[in-house]
């Protein structure tokens, strides 16, 4: 017999913001119902309540320092923004069993912090055993709320779904073992009818322990999963309508970006922009899965698409630019001297003693003359830096073939984005402009090895002004 044409699968991820209380949870609830017509096959993939990660993270973190006396109101706040969706959204006879769920969960926490402050530290492992309980809490309300409304739904712990390696708080998942897991967890309950609801953020090592993709990685965990499945479309609902012009709360009338190419919204995110996660876009590109990213709280909004092509025609710089971000928090590291010209290897010995430390470097300037090396690093990890690099370096620093390295005050990286920038005459020179007219003094320039963007170094104080700067050439 031949095989059917499989339905179309849609997987819709709620951010913190989308679940952070029964109103947006409900919003959720009629967001799925509203899509049920048009997609047969739906996966929801959830990220904790609002605020909850970060403060299972404080607990641990005040753990590892020997205190536990904010414990008890930490578990009561938990107790308390879980109780209130339990409460308001599911059914009473559902809900004394998924309050007990929820009471075990946060007595897990209680019980991971004292031990947590019996050893006095919190290894990477420790943390993500912690951090994983926001989204096993919220799967656990949702599922049922969902079922209530007609809607029936399982709750899934992505660990039984996402195979990473073993790198604690920044896992990386093993796509060819994470897709035969997923299918085998998620198809069966889809077939059975019903709406699978994964943890975001979570996923367990081949032999079982529970590991986290870092921060914000719910975005991840949801193209991870639309493309292993593979699903038809992944939509990212988050509290905005879609990828914006700039961030909205430093811009006010930062506009929605209708379509972005991946180039485009890659380096986008990469510098700053919050919306998708930088690792949920390569998944569903290389999967051929559809993106979309839109607002919870304006359904009918709709947001923004990412494309595949270049678009046709040639446009003037000022269309050309789609986006402005910003990297706060980053320092310069200078590495200069005249003896350098020309000496091999200078540049892999600063990158491996900048490695060595474990700080990645979002921006990179070389002066052509070869006498000095320039990056960012951020703020927290340049005296480090620094160090290392005078370690690696301390012969030529006797010899004066290297004369000094050095870290800036405090400064950001103001990206703006566009396909098309690079070839169009005249875009770097509106932007240094609008930052000229306002005295804003540019440190340095990197367009980078990226044809779609222009960073520009700024002083930490010149961050916002700099940005309007720019967004007003935009919009
Ligand atoms: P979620 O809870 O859905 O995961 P986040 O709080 O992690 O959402 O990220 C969404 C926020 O990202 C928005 O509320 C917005 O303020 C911020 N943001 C910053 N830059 C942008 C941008 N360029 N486009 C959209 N949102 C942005
Ligand atoms: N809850 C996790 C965090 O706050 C993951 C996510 O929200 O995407 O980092
Ligand atoms: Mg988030």
């Amino acid at each position: 017999m031949a095989s059917q044409p499989k339905p179309k699968t849609l997987v819709m991820k709620f951010g913190g913001s989308s679940v952070g209380t029964p109103k947006a949870m409900q919003e959720v609830i009629d967001i799925i119902q509203q899509s049920r017509a048009d997609w047969p096959n739906m996966i929801i993939v959830v990220s904790a309540l609002a605020g909850v990660t970060n403060l299972l993270l404080d607990g641990a973190a005040q753990a590892a320092k020997g205190s536990t006396e904010k414990l008890p109101e930490a578990v009561e706040r938990l107790r308390q923004l879980h109780y209130a969706i339990a409460d308001t959204l599911v059914a009473p006879d559902g809900r004394a069993s998924v309050k007990h769920e929820v009471v075990e969960l946060i007595a897990e926490f209680g019980n991971l912090c004292h031990a947590i402050s019996i050893l006095g530290e919190a290894s990477p492992r420790a943390l993500d055993a912690v951090a994983s309980l926001g989204e096993r809490m919220s799967v656990r309300l949702l599922a049922p709320a969902l079922s209530g409304a007609g809607l029936p739904a399982a709750y899934v712990d992505a660990t039984r779904c996402i195979v990473t390696d073993r790198r604690f708080q920044n896992a990386h998942p093993d796509f060819a073992a994470t897709a035969e897991k997923s299918r085998a967890t998620i198809w069966p309950i889809l077939e059975a009818g019903k709406i699978p609801v994964v943890t975001g953020f979570i996923g367990a090592t081949p032999d079982g322990i529970t590991t986290t993709l870092g921060r914000d990685g719910s975005d991840f965990s949801a193209a991870i999963v639309g493309a292993v499945l593979p699903a038809d479309d992944v939509w990212i609902w988050t509290d905005v309508n879609g990828v914006m012009t700039a961030d909205p709360r430093v811009i006010q009338n930062a506009c929605t970006i209708p379509e972005l190419t991946y180039r485009e919204m890659s380096e986008l995110v990469y510098f700053g922009g919050k919306k998708p996660h930088p690792k949920a876009i390569r998944p569903v590109v290389e999967a051929g899965v559809g993106l979309r990213i839109c607002n919870t709280f304006n359904p009918t909004h709709p947001g923004t698409r990412l494309i595949n092509e270049k678009p046709n025609g040639k446009k003037n710089g000022d269309e050309i630019l789609k986006a402005v971000t910003a990297i706060r928090g980053q320092r310069l590291v200078t590495v200069e001297g005249r003896g350098m010209l020309g000496v091999p290897g200078v540049a892999a010995r600063t990158f491996g003693a900048v490695a060595s430390t474990g700080t990645s470097v979002p921006l990179i300037t070389q002066a052509s003359s070869e006498q000095s090396i320039c990056f960012s690093v951020p703020s927290s990890a340049a005296d480090n830096v620094v160090a290392a690099l005078q370690k690696a370096f301390a012969t030529e620093l006797v010899d004066h073939d290297i004369d000094r390295i050095w870290a800036t005050d405090d400064v950001s990286l103001v990206t703006t984005v566009g396909e098309g920038l690079r070839e169009t005459p005249g875009v770097a020179g509106r932007v240094c402009n609008a930052l000229g007219q306002l005295q804003i003094n540019i440190i340095a320039i990197a367009q980078g090895s990226s044809e779609v963007s222009i960073s520009l170094v700024v002083s930490a104080a010149d961050t916002d002004a700099a940005v309007k700067a720019i967004h007003s050439l935009i919009v």
